[in-house]
Order: C-alpha cells, then structure tokens, then sequence
C-alpha cells in the first residue's frame, strides 16, 4: 500500500517547485528572506546618494509599467487568488499609477528668525518591512513601493502566500522600472515562498528600521507588538445610510457600483445598508435596475449557509467565497442569473451584516429614522474607525454620522471608492492606516522628520 503522507510530500514539492519555476527571473525575488534582506540594505546604502530629481524618474516609470501591465496583473491575480473582477483588478492598478503620490508628497519646513535657520526635512526610515494581503495584492506592493522609495527607502515585502506570484509579478515590474531609469539593484524585493516564518525574520531584523502591515486584526495586532514603528492598516466593515432626502436613483446606482467593486474585496466597500423606511422600497427598486439581484425568505438562509461558516454559535466568512462572482453563488442556489451584486434584507443583527464578508452580497436593513441608523451602522462598523458612506442631503446628519462613526474614509453621496480617489478629490492608496493614525497613507507617511539649524545667519531680513 502507498503512504499517504509520501504522496502528499511528493505532490507538496511538486507544487512547491512549480511556484519556484513561476517566478524564477523575478527581479528582487529570492529563495531567503535573509539573502532579501542582505540585498535590499545594500540597495538602500547606494540609494542614499540619489538625488529626489532620481527617485521620481524611477516612479515614472513604474507608473509607465503599471498601466501598460494594468490588465497582465489583473488577469494573473483574478487566476491566483480566485478572487475578484479582471475589469475591476485593472481600474485598481490605473488608480494606483496614476494617483498614488510621489516626491511632491514631501514637504520640508524652515523657520527662520533672528537666531537663523532651522529646517525640517522629510528623511527616510531606511529598509522598511511590508506586509501585504491577497485582496489588492499587486495594487498593494505597487502603491507601497512608489510611497516608500519616493520618501527615500528600500524595501522588503512578505505578500501574502495565496498571492505571492502576482506580487512578486509586481515586485519585478518595481524593479524593471527602477532600473530602466538608471536606480540600484534590488531596492525592493521578497522572497519566492513566503510563509510566518520568513515574516517573523523579516519583522524581527535590526536591518529592518520600519514595520508596515495591511491586512485583517491578526496581522495588525502582531506589527504593534514588535517594538518598531509599525503602521498599521487593519480590517474595515463599512456601513452607508440612506434617508430620506437622498436622490434615492443615484444613491442605488452609486452604492450598487461602490459595493459590487471588484466583487466587494476592497475594505473601504459597502458591505451593509441602513436605508430609512419610508424610501426603502424605492431604493431597493432602483439597485435592481441598476444591476442587483433581490434574494428572498429561504433563499436567503441558504445563501448564508453557503458564505458563512458557523463555530461555537459565532459566525465567519468561508474562504472559499471571498470575492467570487454573485452569478456563482446565485448558481449554487440553483438560480441563473449573472447579476453584478446580490441584495436582501435582514435585520440589523443578522451575520450579513456584523461579518465583513468581502463577497457580492449586500444586506439591507429598514430603520425607523436616522437616530437608529446611525446607531446600528456605528455597531455595525465595530470601532475598526475604518470607513463609512451615507447619501443624504440634510448637512445636520452628514455631520452627526461622521461625529459618531469617526472613520478614515467617509464620503457623502457617492460609490465608496470615491474615498480613494477614484471620482473622488485626493490621492489613492491602499494602505488606510486606521489604527495608528497615519490615515491614506502617502510618501510621507515612511518618513521622518530631521531638524538641521543653523544660528546666526543664512536669512536675508
Ligand atoms: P489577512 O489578514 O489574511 O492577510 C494579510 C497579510 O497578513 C498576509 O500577508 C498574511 O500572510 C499576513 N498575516 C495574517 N495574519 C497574520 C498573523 N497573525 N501574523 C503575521 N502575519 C499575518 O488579510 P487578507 O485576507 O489578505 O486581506 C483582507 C483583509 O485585509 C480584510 O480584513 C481587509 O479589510 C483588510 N484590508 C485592509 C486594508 C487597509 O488599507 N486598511 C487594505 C486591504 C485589506
């Protein structure tokens, strides 16, 4: 008889030695995280003599890439982590070539006076650390390493293991782009495999002077604990309220294309609504025109039995569903239909909307007046202080929610991806560092800052 265990040791290496193959001419990928490491200081020590007129050449040209490999990437990571929508996954990559800041982000302070000058500039933290999930994995590294050498780093990432391919893809497209406007070598790289064991070296070494972790609680909570600077950009579940002086079409347009974005993977999306009674009807009209499917009574249990997993009377995601098409979840309903979002309601403790799913699927929840929606979406949203959305007109209740729910992101009257400056004012970024405050993280986000002065003289008044 064969042994089981020497099968799946064989099929182990195999699939092991496939994903080696896969990224083998990878520029700043390599087999340990301690060569990385060794690699990228010395990047970092050659960077140092480049001028800012350098760094953002570099950029541009990472930005070139970016949007010529926009729909590469976004078919590769759609293919290796089963999550998502290729033409969303390449609206995220033009997003971040295109609105991600460089250089100009950096702005250095003087003061001067009758004991001459002091000036404060934006330094570098030097190599810094960066963890990035499977949800926006390219999108991630991408975005990182414009911020990050714009502020004059280098740069080691640990991506996530179910998308290390498409992130060492984009780790390479980095590296392609720096070099092609004359950078140094392996100023930002990865390893091939990468697991919590090469995390923790990476977290753990002194060559390492900057932590930057966007993910769920799990991996926010380890950063903090390091003893580094550590930023931070942890798990969302962001409510929108509708009432009752909203353009309710648009309100359904908008929260139907703000919440179906990429099959709901982003962690600014819409994943529950509070919609005032009186216009509940209304709006639920008008997302179905808008492309939603209305699910009802028991197909809505069963539904929840195929998205959520039960353990111990609590309820989490099933893995498995994270950022599938609605068409397939309908499908295995035995319903055919290819709707970009599935829509039903529920009550406000419903696990719909307490689990932030990351999947097609948006519960909707009456309310008697905006006191009560306010209050459920504060719940709801679980003090992540991540992002939440309402369309109304009345400013009183714009500002009430906003005091309330204190969120990064919150934006009035539009798709949630208005937040990131997509049909939105500001730049993008997909690391919203919430828990440590740096909010839409940007160049000067991974700096800090140094006071040089020198007293008398060197001012003209
Ligand atoms: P995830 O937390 O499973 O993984 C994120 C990264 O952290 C991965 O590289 C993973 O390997 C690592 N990781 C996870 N737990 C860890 C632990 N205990 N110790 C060390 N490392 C750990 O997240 P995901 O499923 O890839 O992404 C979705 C989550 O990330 C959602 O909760 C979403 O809201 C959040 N997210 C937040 C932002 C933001 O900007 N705030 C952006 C994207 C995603």
């Amino acid at each position: 008889m064969v042994d089981e265990k020497y099968i799946s040791r064989i099929v182990e290496s195999v699939i092991q030695n496939i994903d080696v193959v896969a990224d083998k001419n990878l520029k700043g990928v390599f087999d340990t995280m301690e060569e990385a490491l060794e690699a990228v200081s010395k990047a970092y020590v050659q960077y140092k003599s480049y001028t800012v007129e350098q760094r953002e050449k570099m950029i541009a040209e990472i930005r070139r890439l970016t949007l010529e490999e926009a729909e590469e990437m976004a078919k590769l990571g759609v293919e290796e982590t089963g999550m998502g929508r290729v033409s969303d996954k390449i609206i995220k990559h033009q997003l971040v070539a295109n609105k991600t800041p460089g250089t100009e982000d950096l702005e250095p302070k003087v003061k001067t006076g009758d004991q001459g000058l002091t000036l404060v500039e934006m330094a570098p933290f030097g190599v810094i650390g960066s963890i990035t999930p499977s949800t926006n994995p390219s999108e991630t590294v991408i975005c990182n390493s414009i911020g990050m050498i714009a502020g004059g780093n280098a740069v080691v990432f640990n991506p996530h293991p179910n998308a290390k391919n498409i992130a060492n893809y984009a780790v390479d497209l980095v590296n392609r782009g720096i070099l092609a406007a004359g950078g140094p070598e392996n100023l930002v790289v990865s390893v091939k495999n990468p697991t919590m064991e090469t995390s923790n070296i990476m977290v753990k070494s002194p060559l390492v002077r900057m932590l930057v972790a966007t993910g769920g609680p799990g991996v926010v909570k380890m950063l903090l604990s390091s003893g580094k600077k550590a930023i931070g950009a942890g798990a969302g579940n962001p409510p929108v309220i509708v009432d009752d002086t909203a353009d309710i079409e648009k309100a359904a347009s908008d929260i139907v294309k703000g919440s179906s974005f990429d099959n709901n993977l982003p962690c600014i999306a819409e994943k529950e609504c509070f919609v005032l009674n009186s216009v509940a009807d209304e709006l639920i009209a008008g997302m179905q025109k808008s492309g939603a499917y209305l699910l009802k009574g028991a197909d809505v249990d069963r539904l929840l039995k195929v998205a959520l997993v039960e353990k111990d009377g609590k309820f989490g995601i099933n893995k498995k569903w994270v950022g599938k098409d609605a068409r397939l979840f309908l499908k295995e309903l035995g319903i055919d239909a290819d709707p970009r979002l599935i829509i039903c309601e529920t009550d406000e403790m419903h696990p719909f909307v307490q689990v932030e799913m990351m999947m097609p699927i948006l519960p909707i929840v009456r309310v008697a007046n905006i006191e009560d929606a306010i209050m459920m979406a504060v719940k709801a949203e679980h003090g992540n202080r991540h992002s939440a959305h309402i369309h109304s007109k009345n400013v009183d209740r714009l500002t009430a929610f906003a005091r309330a729910v204190e969120t990064t992101i919150f934006v009035k009257n539009a798709p949630s991806y208005a937040g990131i400056g997509a049909g939105g004012e500001g730049h993008t970024t997909f690391t919203i560092a919430g828990p440590t405050g740096e909010g839409l993280t940007s160049a000067r986000s991974f700096t800090r800052q140094r006071r040089c002065v020198m007293a008398d003289g060197l001012h003209i008044v």
